[in-house]
């Protein structure tokens, strides 16, 4: 069943949902799925745009010494999509690029559907360059990623009108890289009310309409393109090209820029001496509501924008898309209804310690099998088994946990015996990510069979599942304030998996010593380097984890359970989707 007019459209560079289908690359992506799949569960009026990406991200190959290349991915959109026969037009660097979108239908919990339309400019009536603009995600350089992002924003609007999704009340942007959808609307605006120009009315109109969440606490995170580039791409400088269908022009954004005296904080947009176009300060400036993604990042975000009110609604994850099949199996016995009603997962505090248990030795049995079949090596489902999957980047710190090896092997003769597990791809220009997974590699070797180390290649949605459910413990790392909010600690929780990790990002929300995990470090940001981290790491494996493990089973037990009962049942997208309805959309 499907509503006739979706008031909700969510704009996302990458969205994940299916393991197979290479639409993304990593927490942005799942995400923005998990929103989606949420959404159609809680029967909202959403409708979702994205790009299409022929190659994919990338598959991730990894030689002998752990060096990763990369290749694309070949697949083939209509095994998993529909495709649209309408069509729509954008401009770019005056050239009439033609668009098309692919649609896959999300399905609730009840039937009813959130339709996602993947935009595709890979046609015979593009040119070469034009038709791999929808090829790869996070692919080529500035001009590329701004050439998709107008085909994301400015083509995502148009094809939403031209699909006959008129009924839109709020554009959602899923992080900066849809901004320019912005100024389809404006001009979308002035056209109704037959101007020429685009007055204050038009960005109070577009105001009301735009909701932006911001994903990233570094400044030097946020899309911005030098001005230059931005008028070679955006404007229709050949007249032959002037086409009433695509009203936008590089005057929209000039006379948006050239505002300050009536609107103080638009000069914004292009901070800096560098005369570049910021995507968040231009989402900030346009939205009725923006938000961070957990209560450190919203705080991070205020001090990074200054004057602007930025809110947090904190992360979650789809809750039954994570849930391996033994703890589903347990829930549906014990939590009657947990999928339509996430926050009663909080009963799962009355699940007998042994059943949580034996879920937990079977998902795990599924992981040690997924170990073997990718890498050779069989691990012991009785050794306690550390997990750390996610993009391979420096802020995430992959290798903290093998800067001392003398300290690794002592806690394993000390403590008890440890695997790890490793997973996580660097994008293909991240040489010092790339070195991460090299040492990852190093560490393995050193350690041979003292502590053994296993790295799964190509992560991707299903090792996921395989990896946040079969770890004993999901460990994160990052230097904060870095982690907007991080959400594979929430998919183990809802698995009983506790979390070890820095008190960054939605940690500190979820954590409670001891009961839900265990934290690395303090609480203030200020204090983080990579010895004591390291030492406080270590530590707790050593003292607390390790030996709770081996010698307080049921304490262990006790851990995992209410893992699933305080956080499982709140950080969820259920949950968050609920709080963008009551803040952000209506
Ligand atoms: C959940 C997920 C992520 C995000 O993990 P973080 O903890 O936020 O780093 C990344 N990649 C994949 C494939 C995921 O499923």
């Amino acid at each position: 069943m499907e509503t006739a007019s979706p008031s909700v459209a969510y704009f996302s560079m990458e969205i994940a949902l299916e393991p197979d289908m290479p639409t993304y690359s990593g927490g942005l992506g799942a995400l923005a799925g998990d929103t989606i799949r949420s959404a159609a569960d809680l029967e909202l009026p959403m409708v979702a745009v994205s790009l299409l990406y022929r190659n994919g991200y990338f598959t991730q190959h990894l030689d002998e010494s752990g060096w990763q290349t990369e290749t694309p991915i070949d697949w083939n959109p209509s095994d998993y999509l529909v495709e649209q026969p309408e069509r729509t037009t954008v401009q770019i660097e005056g050239r009439a690029v033609q668009v098309r979108a692919w649609r896959f239908d999300v399905e609730g919990l009840t039937g009813h559907t959130v339709p996602v339309f993947f935009l595709d400019t890979d046609l015979p009536e593009n040119t070469e360059w034009d038709r791999q603009l929808t090829g790869t995600l996070y692919g080529g350089d500035d001009h590329y990623r701004l050439c998709q992002e107008t085909v994301l924003g400015i083509g995502g609007v148009q094809m939403l009108h031209a699909l006959g999704y008129d009924q839109v009340q709020r554009f959602h942007m899923n992080e900066g890289h849809a901004s320019l959808l912005t100024l389809a609307l404006l001009d979308r605006s002035a056209t109704q009310h037959e101007r020429e120009a685009i007055t204050r009315q038009d960005i109070e109109t577009v105001r009301e309409q735009c909701v932006f969440t911001t994903h990233t606490p570094v400044p030097a995170g946020h899309d911005k393109f030098s001005l230059d580039l931005v008028e070679r791409v955006l404007d229709r400088s050949s007249e032959q090209f002037v086409d009433a269908e695509d009203p936008y022009s590089m005057e929209t954004l000039r006379r948006i820029l050239g505002m300050n005296g009536e609107l103080q904080d638009l000069h914004e947009v292009t901070q800096g001496s560098d005369n570049r176009l910021n995507m968040t300060y231009l989402a900030l400036n346009l939205s009725n509501y923006v938000n961070g993604v957990a209560k450190k990042h919203g705080e991070v975000s205020r001090l990074m924008f200054g004057d602007y009110p930025v809110d947090s609604i904190t992360n979650g994850v789809h809750a039954s898309s994570w849930v391996a099949e033994p703890f589903r199996a347990l829930f549906d016995e014990h939590v009657p209804g947990w999928e339509e009603d996430n926050f009663s997962l909080r009963y799962a505090l009355k699940i007998p310690r042994e059943k949580i248990w034996e879920a937990h030795q079977t998902a795990k049995e599924a992981l040690v099998d997924e170990v073997e079949r990718t890498t050779g090596q069989r691990f012991d489902p009785n050794v306690f088994t550390i997990g750390f999957a996610r993009r391979m980047t420096p802020y995430k710190r992959a290798d903290l946990l093998i800067s001392d090896l003398d300290r690794l092997r002592m806690i394993a003769e000390r403590s008890g015996p440890l695997q790890i597990i490793y997973a996580g791809k660097a994008h293909p220009r991240d040489e010092e990510g790339k070195r991460i997974i090299q040492r990852i590699f190093n560490a393995k070797d050193a350690l041979g069979n003292n502590v053994r180390i296993a790295y799964i290649p190509d992560y991707n949605k299903r090792t996921t599942r395989l990896m946040v459910s079969g770890s004993d413990v999901w460990l994160n790392t990052p230097k904060p304030p870095n982690e907007a909010s991080g959400t594979s600690g929430m998919k183990a929780a809802l698995n009983g998996v506790p979390h070890l990790s820095i008190l960054d990002g939605w940690w500190l929300e979820g954590w409670i010593e001891g009961t839900t995990g265990w934290a690395i470090g303090t609480t203030d940001p200020e204090t983080s380097n990579r010895t004591d981290d390291a030492t406080s790491m270590y530590g707790k494996l050593r003292h607390v984890i390790v030996p709770k493990y081996y010698n307080d089973r049921s304490g262990y037990v006790d851990v995992m359970r209410s893992a699933i009962a305080l956080n499982g049942s709140f950080f969820n997208t259920q949950r968050m989707v609920q709080q963008y309805v009551l803040k952000a959309y209506f």
